[in-house]
């Protein structure tokens, strides 16, 4: 079954071409997050669309691997991109706007969360890059896209999610009603949201040796099924995503009213 119909439902962008970006700074923000906050070179071009907006991440692993990038990214210039030899082929990830503001320091800057997993390029990049280092980035739009008329909502992430749910819960409508559930890792990488007051948030830490993922669906599945007009979201580990999606069909949540989206896969 696919793991996703964000790019089936996205919103995308006016233009989405390759811009260069510097890491202005890094801060970490709890146990298990990084913010770098990136700006500066082509960060003019670059158009913040709030909700869960989010972007393809080019890291350089080489001097000057970033010139070697396609300026867009389609079927073509993707297999390109995938015959440069490994050594000097930048890595491709995907990463949300957690923040973006137009007056900073340096001008206008985003804030980028990276988890903070343990391995692989992206989670390690977060942990040492500094000042001045460049990225890439491709901006791909928003995934969350309701139906119009919608005001209800029930919205599920674990960390991967946390920036995406904070972008959704900070661009709704005041008027906004429905349940937010995120799970972490732990508690004390709770992160102030700003929400609409009819939007319940809970914080799901999960359990030393649960699997991730499972405490979000577990709180998820244990909630009355809404009788009004819902949108639902899901994004993170993909078993929760693909099973919450699968309980909510069954709820009778009508198919096109979902969202899902892995946004990584436990191995
Ligand atoms: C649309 C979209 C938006 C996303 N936004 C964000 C975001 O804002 N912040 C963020 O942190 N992630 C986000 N993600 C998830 C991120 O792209 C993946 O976690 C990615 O795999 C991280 O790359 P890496 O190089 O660190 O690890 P990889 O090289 O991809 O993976 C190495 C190993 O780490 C494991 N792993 C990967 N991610 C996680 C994780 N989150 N927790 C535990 N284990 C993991 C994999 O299973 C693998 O075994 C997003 C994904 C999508 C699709």
């Amino acid at each position: 079954m696919a793991r996703q119909n964000l790019t089936a439902t996205r919103i995308k962008p006016d233009t989405a071409e390759l811009l260069t970006l510097r890491v202005l700074r890094r801060e970490r923000i709890s146990p298990h997050f990084s913010r770098v906050t990136l700006g500066q070179d082509d960060v003019q071009a670059f158009t913040p669309m709030g909700f869960d907006q989010w972007f393809r991440l080019f890291i350089p692993v080489a001097e000057n691997s970033l010139s070697r990038l396609p300026r867009t990214l389609n079927a073509l210039s993707y297999a390109k991109y995938l015959t440069i030899a490994k050594t000097s082929r930048p890595v491709l990830r995907n990463y949300t706007v957690r923040a973006y503001r137009p007056l900073g320091p340096d001008g206008p800057e985003l804030d980028v969360d990276f988890v903070l997993h343990g391995e692989g390029p992206a989670g390690t990049w977060a942990q040492k890059c500094a000042r001045g280092d460049a990225v890439a980035v491709l901006d791909e739009g928003i995934g969350f896209n309701p139906a119009p008329g919608k005001n209800h909502f029930l919205l599920v992430a674990d960390e991967s999610g946390l920036p995406a749910i904070a972008g959704v819960l900070k661009s709704l409508p005041h008027a906004a009603t429905g349940h937010a559930l995120i799970e972490l890792p732990g508690d004390e990488d709770r992160q102030d949201l700003e929400a609409p007051p009819g939007v319940e948030v809970t914080w799901l830490p999960r359990a030393r040796g649960t699997a991730p993922g499972h405490t979000a669906l577990a709180a998820a599945q244990a909630l009355r099924t809404p009788e009004e007009p819902t949108h639902a979201w899901v994004v993170g580990e993909s078993g929760l995503a693909v099973n919450l999606r699968r309980h909510w069909v069954r709820a009778g949540i009508p198919k096109n009213d979902i969202m899902f989206c892995g946004y990584w896969k436990a191995r």
